[in-house]
């Protein structure tokens, strides 16, 4: 019998590039954002410019990490108390957490049957519920059709802000994810596509909004010396009005973020190359559903998702536990426990008014997810799927 056996939670070492710029700023003893030589930039200054040059945008913050930067970004969108934010019902906990933590109160929509966000419920929750605010998460890189969403987010006048903690280095019709709104939030935590364990950025074409957001990070009075920032003048009145947050991102983590931005794109076409070999075998069985893949969306494919067709509770029960025994780490959406990094929307139940989702439910219920880490080659993504393959087989004919 088939097994596998190494980590699916093991990254790759970061480059010796990072690991010398690490060395190097923790000998300049410098590790603080602010504290530069006269007329020096600091390591997270060349960050938020090459960054915000990548994504070919005007204005990036690094922060602390992707949540704080999705928590900033809905008060610097001027979100108050008790608000509607419109989010999808399928994304993990730091989404809900972050509107909850502004006051907010999360509106749950459907996912539809290849994971992204349900157009119809989107469509009748932005009439029926009165939110002006739409917090979009590209949930594991799976990115909805972004005309329809800007064009609809013009039609209800809703704020956009999008969470691309899956969505580093992806597209949709060549722009890059994260262009599409007023406000987007990206990750650099171990998991996602750039690891500095934590670590995150917040991008917006709005000069008052990105002024608010840097206050807010923890700038002090020494917001003029963002590179990546909007002009001295936006601060006028954001700099009395703004309370500091504080969650600045350090120079330590940007020396080894800076080497990984230079190599992302090329990590991306790794990633990918493991999506579509795990793809192709899988396919190989009726029981495995995987999402259809528009043309426009040049996804990054950090982990992969598919649905076991048909197959009751139990069934994927028996599944998860075989191919662990074999292995093989794949984690069931649709438990009625939280577990891991994994939880249901119903387990948030700090939410007030939890919408009935019977769609997310269904969807849910069958929806296995598995992590793509590039330390695997892509012999063992072949491997795994073979398991993955034989596994389900195997569930099918018992009930
Ligand atoms: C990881 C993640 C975040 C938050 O990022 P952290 O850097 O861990 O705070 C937000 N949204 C999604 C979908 C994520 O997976």
């Amino acid at each position: 019998m088939k097994s596998f056996s190494k980590s699916f939670t093991q990254q790759e070492s970061l480059p010796e590039a990072s690991i010398d710029a690490a060395t190097s700023i923790m000998r300049s003893g410098r590790l603080h954002r602010y504290n530069t030589l006269p007329n020096e930039l600091s390591e997270t200054d060349y960050l938020e410019i090459e960054f915000a040059k990548y994504m070919d945008v005007p204005y990036c913050l690094a922060c602390s990490s992707g949540g704080y930067a999705l928590h900033i970004a809905m008060r610097a969108a001027g979100i108050n108390k008790g608000d509607k934010v419109l989010c999808n019902a399928f994304t993990l906990a730091p989404v809900p957490g972050a509107i909850h933590n502004s006051g907010a109160i999360p509106i749950l929509v459907d996912v539809d049957s290849d994971y992204k966000i349900d157009f119809e419920d989107l469509e009748l929750k932005a009439k029926v519920s009165g939110a002006r605010f739409f917090m979009l998460s590209h949930m594991r890189g799976h990115i909805a059709d972004m005309d329809r969403i800007v064009k609809l987010c013009k039609q209800y006048d809703l704020f956009l802000i999008e969470d691309c903690a899956h969505t580093m280095g992806a597209s949709w019709q060549g722009k890059k994810s994260g262009t599409f709104g007023d406000i987007a939030c990206f990750s650099a935590q171990t998991y996602k596509h750039i690891n500095s364990g934590e670590g995150g950025f917040l991008i917006s074409p709005h000069d008052d909004i990105m002024a608010r957001a840097i206050v807010y990070s923890g700038s002090y009075m020494l917001f003029d010396r963002h590179q990546a920032a909007p002009p001295k003048e936006a601060f006028n009145d954001i700099r009395y009005e703004t309370p500091n947050y504080s969650g600045r991102m350090d120079n330590l983590r940007a020396a080894i973020l800076r080497p990984q931005l230079e190599a992302l794109d090329e990590q991306c076409q790794r990633w990918n190359t493991r999506y579509r070999l795990l793809e192709k075998t899988l396919n190989q069985s009726v029981h495995i559903s995987l999402p259809k893949r528009s043309v426009d969306e040049e996804f990054v494919a950090s982990s992969i998702q598919f649905s076991l067709v048909g197959f009751s509770s139990k069934q994927i029960k028996q599944c998860v536990k075989d191919c662990s025994e074999r292995g093989v780490v794949i984690k069931w959406f649709g438990a009625s426990e939280p577990e891991g990094y994994t939880s249901r929307y119903d387990s948030w139940r700090y939410i007030d008014q939890m919408p009935a989702l019977p769609k997310t439910e269904r969807i849910l219920s069958n929806l296995v997810d598995m992590r793509i880490p590039l330390t695997f080659s892509e012999q063992d993504c072949t491997l795994i799927a073979e398991i993955i393959v034989d596994v389900v087989e195997a569930c099918s004919t018992k009930e």
